[in-house]
């Protein structure tokens, strides 16, 4: 089997190797740093912490699979004195 094709069938059944976010992503809402990533049927939206709390229950509706890293934020704010 051609190397692509293991890559795209491990893409979509390992939904758990997702990316991790970057300083890159920005919340949709707001452009902070986004630290939860909501996928939809027709698309994905990112969102900090403050919005992703504040919009959690709305989006639950529509979400196919939320991604969230709010747990390394609390970590980075408790070492990083950048
Ligand atoms: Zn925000």
């Amino acid at each position: 089997m051609p190397a692509r094709d293991r890559w795209l069938h491990a893409d979509v059944t390992a939904t758990t190797t997702t990316p991790a976010m970057t300083a890159l992503d920005r919340c949709d809402a707001c452009g902070a740093q986004a630290y939860v990533r909501v996928q939809l049927e027709s698309g994905e939206l990112l969102f900090c912490a403050h919005h992703a709390r504040k919009h959690a229950e709305a989006l639950e509706k529509v979400a196919t699979d939320i991604h969230d890293e709010t747990a390394r934020l609390h970590e980075e704010e408790g070492t990083a004195a950048r």
